[in-house]
């Protein structure tokens, strides 16, 4: 054999052995409570577990962040101390992810003609109280906080900046932050080469690629399938994003009425006519937003609009649940 063939056959021999000694995929699943909920990440890696577990750590932080610029509960979140101006025509400078968050909130407003609202905050904070004290809200005080509500009030410029023209409104994110904080949360992965991920936000779910040798992650939701006495489907899917929104934990129950958590922006009170929406989209911040405004829409709203919106699929069914 000549000195050639045998440098070769070494190289051949070295690549091969060293493919061989990767190590395999592993799965990694870490939760952390935040945002009223509880984020769980589950994703597969060739990383040992400290690594894993710092990259989760990473992410676990990046939430925290988020939840100290969108928190309506938190008195001094950026949300809050940008709502604090309202009524003032000064524009103020906010992050990034104020801004993006804000921006795709009016893109969802005007095209779900209002049913997606986040200029509600002022009504939702009665209807929390509401639910605390287990009786209806005032209805005067809900006609005045309707008076500080509308889509319009948000204004944002190119410049990275905010401001609310109507003295006393208050913003509410609770209808997108899930899925917004979701979607990035898969993009830090993305960004480390951790592509098989999957985000749960408590139901708002960010899916990157499949896990291995599967065809996409197994998700279960509610449908109207006769075949099953969980009433549930399943899809495998893959790169994208998925929602259930509906009245099935956070409700006031008033003389047999349920009262959801998601208000009818019309009106300012809760939507009773109860809809389990399930809305699988191209990521989980659209997701998460049209699940919340096809409860107030109903299967007619999606109906007359299904055909502007290819990049959805929705299932709605009625609750009795
Ligand atoms: P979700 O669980 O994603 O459907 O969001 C419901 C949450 O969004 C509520 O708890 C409120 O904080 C907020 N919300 C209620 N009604 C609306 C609405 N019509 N548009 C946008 N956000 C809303
Ligand atoms: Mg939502």
């Amino acid at each position: 054999m000549h000195l050639k063939h045998v440098l070769l056959a070494c190289v051949w021999l070295f690549c091969s052995l060293h493919a061989g000694s990767q190590p395999a995929e592993k799965k990694y699943t870490y939760v952390h409570p935040q945002m009223g909920t509880t984020f769980k990440i589950t994703f597969y890696s060739r990383l040992d577990s400290i690594s894993s577990q710092a990259i989760a750590t990473e992410i676990f932080s990046k939430i925290d962040s988020l939840n100290l610029l969108f928190s309506d509960y938190l008195p001094e979140s950026e949300l809050n101390r940008l709502c604090n101006q309202a009524g003032n025509l000064n524009w103020i400078n906010i992050s990034s992810d104020l801004w993006n968050i804000l921006d795709l909130s009016n893109y969802f407003t005007q095209a779900s003609s209002g049913a997606f609202d986040v200029s509600l905050g002022a009504i939702t904070r009665l209807w929390r109280k509401a639910r605390a004290m287990k009786e209806l809200p005032d209805s005067t005080l809900i006609s005045n906080a309707l008076r500080s509500t509308g889509h319009t009030c948000v204004q944002l410029n190119a410049k990275q900046q905010a401001r609310i023209i109507q003295a006393g409104t208050r913003l509410d994110l609770g209808g997108i932050a899930q899925g917004y904080t979701a979607d990035l949360c898969l993009k830090i992965l993305r960004s480390k080469g951790i592509r098989r991920a999957l985000i749960d936000a408590g139901g708002d779910i960010a899916i990157g690629d499949p896990p291995p040798y599967s065809s996409g992650w197994l998700i279960y939701f509610p449908s109207c399938s006769k075949d099953r006495a969980d009433h549930l489907d399943s899809l495998r899917l893959s790169n994208c994003g998925i929602t259930t929104s509906g009245a099935t934990t956070r409700y006031l129950e008033v003389n047999n009425i349920k009262y959801s958590h998601i208000i009818d922006p019309r009106t300012g009170w809760a939507l009773t006519e109860n809809y389990l929406v399930t809305v699988q989209a191209p990521n989980a911040t659209i997701a998460d937003a049209w699940a919340t405004a096809f409860n107030v829409l109903g299967p007619l709203g999606w109906e007359s609009i299904q055909e502007e919106h290819p990049e959805l699929n929705v299932w709605i069914i009625k609750g009795n649940y």
